[in-house]
């Protein structure tokens, strides 16, 4: 037992801690906007980066809304004494709590995924306990990638052959920064696509279909993003940019193959959202704190689980047909990428400064959305209030 009051301790982009009643209340949240979108039955899905952001939500359209047996592999921190554990830790802390009080199978594996020691534990978890799979959805966002021999690639976010000179946002201190960042080098695109392109995902694939875990009709989708102009020079055109791309031509790979059994593989492009991920990428939060209002405005706003719902009901749910565009993808991007949309955003970036900021941007909504995504500024939490910190998890660990 380790009751104490939760401070709040952030470090740029990084919190160093979360709340569990934040994070179990923010579960509650996404798995009312679940139960009433998500129709329909699905056998056995895994969720690759369950415990956060776009994943998460995933994990919840699954086993809530499809009353699918879900298994997810995430890579968090445990609590131990009195450091809180990692919000991803609570969030599934809840999730589990949730699903056995409604009598539904979730388990979960808290190791690195890029390993094949852990395909191997999913392998023989899935054989022991699930049955063929019917849905793989790949949503891993990670810094870093370690090869079973040790290697290390590391990801990057530049641009690729010229400096990027633009906008950018300093969180601590509120303020529109003029930013210049150097191009990256060709061994930094490389790193970048073996950390976020296709490779692990396809590999995931074929550990699954050589052990005859694929489910005739199985499906896969993988999670991207596109993006307006103003941060196609860090994004689309960038390093990460060119994963994506590795990550689309790969699900052309992976449709060919799983087509032919009756299933398909597809890449969904996601709206951008505020996520531990997203805060990272340069620009992105000051793009994301100008959006958030705009699309509010034409009654066009969606959550996380707003977009995994409708992924579920309108595209990758049992019985659906996705639609795509030209280049196979799913596009639920598309409110974010209005002409309107990115007119108002282009104009309003143009004129962004920092004294015109909160006029421009909801500055104060992005910081909220990024305090929520660690249990902070949760409504109906009183942070004031001592909490146990110390939650268990049941996790399947390796023999
Ligand atoms: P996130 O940071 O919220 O979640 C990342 C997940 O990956 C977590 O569950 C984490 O535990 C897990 N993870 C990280 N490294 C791991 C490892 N080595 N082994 C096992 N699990 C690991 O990220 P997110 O923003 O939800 O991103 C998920 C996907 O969605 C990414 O492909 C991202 O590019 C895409 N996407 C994000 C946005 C956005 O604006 N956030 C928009 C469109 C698409």
């Amino acid at each position: 037992m380790v009751m104490q009051v939760v401070p709040r301790r952030m470090r740029g982009f990084i919190s160093l801690t979360a709340h569990p009643a934040g994070c179990a209340a923010n579960v509650a949240q996404q798995l009312a906007v679940v139960r009433g979108g998500v129709e329909g039955r699905l056998g056995n899905v895994l969720v690759l980066g369950s415990s956060t952001g776009y994943g998460l939500a995933s994990l919840l359209a699954s086993t809530f809304g499809l009353r699918a047996a879900t298994l997810g592999v995430c890579f968090e921190k445990e609590p131990s004494g009195d450091k809180t554990g990692t919000a991803g830790w609570y969030n599934l802390a809840a999730v589990h709590r949730e699903a056995e009080a409604a009598g539904l199978h979730v388990e979960t594996i808290n190791d690195d995924a890029f390993s094949s020691a852990v395909k191997q534990l999913v392998v023989d978890t899935v054989r022991e306990r699930f049955g063929p799979i019917d849905l793989v959805v790949y949503s891993l966002a990670a810094p870093r990638r370690r090869g079973d021999d040790g290697t290390i690639w590391s990801s990057a976010l530049k641009p690729i052959g010229a400096p990027y000179r633009g906008k950018g946002f300093d969180l601590r201190n509120r303020t529109v920064t003029e930013m210049e960042i150097e191009p990256a080098t060709a061994e930094e695109v490389d790193a970048t696509v073996k950390v976020m392109g296709g490779e692990d995902w396809a590999a995931w694939i074929d550990a699954l279909d050589r052990a005859g875990l694929l489910a005739d009709g199985c499906r896969t989708v993988a999670y991207s993003y596109i993006g307006p102009e103003v941060t196609a020079a860090i994004y689309r055109n960038g390093t990460i940019g060119e994963a994506k791309k590795h990550l689309e031509a790969t699900a052309h790979e992976l449709h060919a193959r799983l087509q032919a059994r009756g299933g398909g593989a597809w890449v969904s492009v996601n709206k951008a959202v505020v996520t531990q991920a997203s805060s990272a990428i340069p620009a992105v939060p000051l793009y994301i704190s100008m959006l958030e209002p705009v699309l509010a405005a034409r009654g066009l706003d969606e959550t996380v689980v707003d977009q995994i719902v409708r992924l579920f009901a309108d595209h990758i749910g049992p019985g659906r047909t996705p639609t795509t565009d030209d280049e196979g993808r799913i596009r639920l991007d598309d409110r974010e990428m209005t002409d309107d949309v990115q007119a108002e955003i282009a104009r309003r970036w143009e004129a962004a400064t920092s004294e015109n900021l909160d006029e421009l941007a909801d500055v104060d909504g992005y910081f909220r959305a990024f305090n929520q995504l660690f249990g902070f500024d949760v409504d109906g939490v009183d942070e004031s209030l001592p909490v146990e910190t110390d939650v268990p998890l049941p996790l399947v660990v390796r023999p």
